[in-house]
């Protein structure tokens, strides 16, 4: 299964602590097991996630490669 298709298709849950199936609303998801919110990333992906972009912002700043001395 396609990683990105499995993200589209659930979300995380901290309730039940795992990626769910969810009813959408208007600005918020819904948990289809525990009616709890849900999230697009559980917090370990998300730090995951923000690290990486974190990464490429500095990449992005290291292009230049400013001498040291
Ligand atoms: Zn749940």
């Amino acid at each position: 299964m396609d990683i990105l298709d499995y993200y589209n298709e659930k979300k995380w849950c901290e309730k039940c602590g795992a990626y769910v199936r969810f009813l959408m609303s208007v600005d918020q998801s819904w948990c289809v097991e525990c009616g709890s919110p849900v999230r697009l990333f559980s917090k370990s992906d998300l730090q995951a996630f923000q690290a990486g972009l974190q990464a490429e912002k500095e990449n992005g700043k290291n292009k230049r490669r400013p001498k040291a001395s």
